[in-house]
């Protein structure tokens, strides 16, 4: 079962349906599409790559992205993709750990990474001679493939220690996309704009519109003209987004209020959704075009999710409580919280966060301890900390190398941030753990205001109405913005960092 199945069938279904976009124009039908893919799995084999082994993919998001993606799980291969903003040094580890002798790099990216990988790795640059040559043979039919055979190696962004690439499967690939397609009640009578890096999540949703025969609208970097022009000419959009991103949409210095309406769905996740943040989207895009979800690369996009109709449940019932979880299981997937010895929690008990299913990654590419450690009795240790509650829905309260642990009690970031970001001149917050002599660790806030900054004890008031003491922070520090990775989210590592070097 080749996922590429999906596009096999596409092209006989909307054959001359757009399949991938610019923000300004279609640049190839499904039909097209597949004879492009078909044409470049023949020259990947006439490269001499046998089916199993992998290509790696630094790619800047372009509408090349699928047709690669596509052409190499046609020619039976597995796909690398890497986050197009990594430092030169970090492709050529996550290429050499993956084995690849190939890698698709767009031009932004190309040069520098073909002189640091020499003779190591075939750089094919995109648009150029070597990449069109590939086109260049009769289209070749697709590969057979196991459905357990690695089809996607996604690269953990490696916060703690060197990334692991989590190898999805071609089974991996289809269980997500069916329990989207059985979730999301979209992908019917709208296209996806893919905002974010097509290495990730986005990427991974993409799947689904390609099932359905849907346009995928492939913005090359998100900035106003480029995501108004597609908003115009390709309405209704879905796309997923961060929830920084999220944030960021809500100024029309990004995005005009009036071009709202041109949106269907927002997917959201990646990183937590503070309440406040929630409350201020759904003022913004109006609830209905909110859908949460939760999922790691270890399990792709599907773990758990909150659509459009329990998010507004929950602000109707002014359960903010509810508001801050990130829903019920998804579609396929069998969710559960255990504590530390590995037994079922009980509804509101903290534990950590278990998943199986067929969503579920293989393993580790070549890392059999991180593997065997990750997955036990068949069940995925996400990492996650959080509970459930009686109606099934998941709290997620922090990652469990975030939660602080002072004076013997635990204390989750998350529950300061949440009530920081009640202060309004709070525009961000992130809360970490530092080292204290006294207490073990004790909390710190690291706070973006959004105009004056206002006097410390503001904040201690508020916290103080609002948690035990011992979780008020002890610090407050003022940035200019926070660190970042790539994809959008907070970086608590370099916030640690940035903490160590004040002495
Ligand atoms: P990645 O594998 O890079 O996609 O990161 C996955 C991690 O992001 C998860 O293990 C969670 O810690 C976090 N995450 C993903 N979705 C959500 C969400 N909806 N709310 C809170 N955290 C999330």
């Amino acid at each position: 079962m080749n996922i590429a199945t999906l596009l096999e069938t596409a092209a006989l279904t909307a054959r001359d349906k757009a399949a991938l976009s610019s923000p300004h124009e279609t640049v190839l039908t499904y039909g097209a599409f597949r004879a492009r893919a078909a044409r470049l799995a023949a020259g990947l084999a006439a490269s001499g790559l046998a089916p199993g082994e992998r290509v790696a993919l630094a790619m800047s998001n372009g509408t090349e992205y699928y047709e690669v993606m596509f052409g190499a799980w046609m020619a039976g291969l597995c796909v690398a993709p890497m986050n197009p903003r990594l430092h030169v040094r970090e492709f050529a580890f996550a290429i050499a750990d993956s084995g690849a002798r190939l890698c698709f790099a767009t031009p932004d990216i190309a040069p520098g990474l073909a002189a640091e990988l020499g003779d190591a790795c075939r750089v094919v640059e995109i648009g150029g001679p070597d990449f069109e040559a590939l086109f260049a043979n009769a289209p070749a039919p697709m590969v057979e493939a196991a459905g357990d055979a690695p089809a996607w190696l996604f690269y953990t962004s490696g916060t703690t220690g060197k990334p692991k690439g989590a190898v999805l499967t071609h089974r991996n690939l289809m269980a997500m996309t069916v329990s989207f397609l059985a979730d999301s009640g979209t992908c019917v009578d709208d296209n996806i704009l893919h905002l974010a890096p097509l290495s990730h999540a986005s990427g991974m949703l993409g799947l689904a519109y390609v099932a359905r025969g849907r346009n995928n609208v492939v913005l090359p970097a998100l900035g106003k003209p480029a995501l108004e022009e597609a908003l115009k000419n390709f309405a209704p959009l879905s796309f997923f987004a961060v929830p920084t991103v999220v944030r960021r949409l809500m100024e029309p210095s990004l995005l005009a209020p009036e071009f709202v309406p041109a949106i269907r769905r927002i997917f959201f996740g990646g990183a937590p959704m503070y309440v406040e943040d929630l409350k201020r989207a759904a003022a913004h895009f109006g609830t209905e075009r909110l859908w949460q979800l939760y999922g790691q690369g270890e399990a792709p996009c599907t773990i758990s999710y909150m659509p459009p109709h329990l998010i507004a449940k929950a602000l109707e019932a002014g359960d903010d409580r509810r508001l801050g979880s990130v829903g019920i299981p998804r579609s396929g997937v069998a969710l559960r919280v255990v504590s530390e010895a590995g037994k079922p929690c009980t509804p509101g008990e903290v534990g950590e966060v278990a998943v199986s299913g067929d969503v579920v990654m293989a393993g580790y590419w070549a890392r059999e301890e991180a593997s065997a450690q990750a997955i036990r009795g068949g069940w995925l240790h996400t990492g996650d900390l959080g509970f459930m509650d009686e109606d099934g829905y998941l709290t997620l309260v922090d990652r469990s190398k975030d939660m602080i642990i002072s004076g013997g009690s635990n204390i989750y970031p998350r529950e300061i941030e949440e009530v920081l970001l009640l202060h309004p001149a709070i525009a961000e917050c992130s809360v970490i753990g530092v080292a204290d002599a006294e207490w073990g660790e004790v909390p710190v806030a690291f706070v973006v205001a959004s105009g004056e900054r206002p006097a410390r004890e503001a904040f201690d008031t508020l916290c103080l109405d609002h948690l035990a003491r011992y979780k008020r922070p002890r610090d407050y520090i003022f940035v200019d913005e926070l660190p970042k990775s790539s994809y959008g989210k907070i970086l608590k590592s370099a916030l640690r960092e940035q903490w160590a070097g004040r002495g």
